[in-house]
């Protein structure tokens, strides 16, 4: 096992991508290498790579042109590049200049799908409810809620699509994310919500006993 201490030693890792959303290259440094379950990783100083964590999935991205998986490596605090499955890390070593670089599509759609769902949970909220469980994966993004006090407009398909065009409506007074960002949060979000293009709210479920509100979103045009 290599101490915490000896892995950081190359210098601290810049989170860049909860500064800068849309930055899509940067050229820095391996600032650690090391092990995680006999398989290599490598660490850069300017960390572009959001790794999964809060119910968003991990950013897709390269090191130089080898494509990785970001970690969180929990044994040394840092974000760390893997080689995908199938694949292999190039040999790398601390101080090596390095040109990082991720996938700006998925990027875009997972900040617009996260960014989201911080709407929904707020709208959610305002009902008073509690919210349980949050995913923002593509094609799966939902948000659960327990309720508090019983709703007998839950009980049928037109008091449950009732309750959703209230929190439709709601969402669309949402005008500021400040609202939405009660909480630190280390996701990666869009910088106003004029950015999402389309937020969908199909009429919600009632699932062992929470609500569940499965959602799209889209992020608008960048070009
Ligand atoms: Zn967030």
């Amino acid at each position: 096992m290599v101490h915490p201490a000896e892995i950081r030693r190359g210098g601290a890792q810049v989170t860049v991508y909860l500064d800068d959303t849309y930055l899509e290259q940067v050229d820095t440094r391996v600032i650690a290498v090391g092990e995680r379950e006999g398989l290599p990783w490598a660490a850069v100083e300017h960390c572009l790579f959001h790794p999964q964590g809060g119910g968003q999935p991990a950013d897709s991205g390269w090191l130089e042109d080898a494509e990785i998986v970001p970690v969180r490596d929990r044994e040394s605090g840092l974000v760390v590049a893997m080689a995908p499955e199938g694949g292999s890390l190039p040999p790398l070593i601390e101080g090596q200049a390095v040109r990082a670089r991720i996938d700006l599509q998925a990027r875009t759609a997972h900040a617009a799908l996260h960014t989201a769902g911080h709407l929904i949970e707020a709208v959610g909220r305002m009902q008073g409810w509690e919210m349980a469980a949050s995913n923002h994966f593509p094609g799966q993004a939902r948000i659960e809620f327990h309720v508090p006090q019983a709703d007998k407009r839950l009980a049928d398909p037109e008091g449950r699509e009732e309750v959703t065009a209230v929190l439709r409506a709601e969402g669309r007074r949402v005008v500021h994310l400040d609202a939405l960002h009660a909480a630190p949060c280390g996701g990666t979000h869009v910088p106003s919500l004029g950015d999402l293009a389309e937020v969908v709210l199909p009429t919600l479920k009632v699932k062992k006993g929470r609500i569940r509100l499965s959602y799209t979103a889209t992020h608008r045009s960048r070009s």
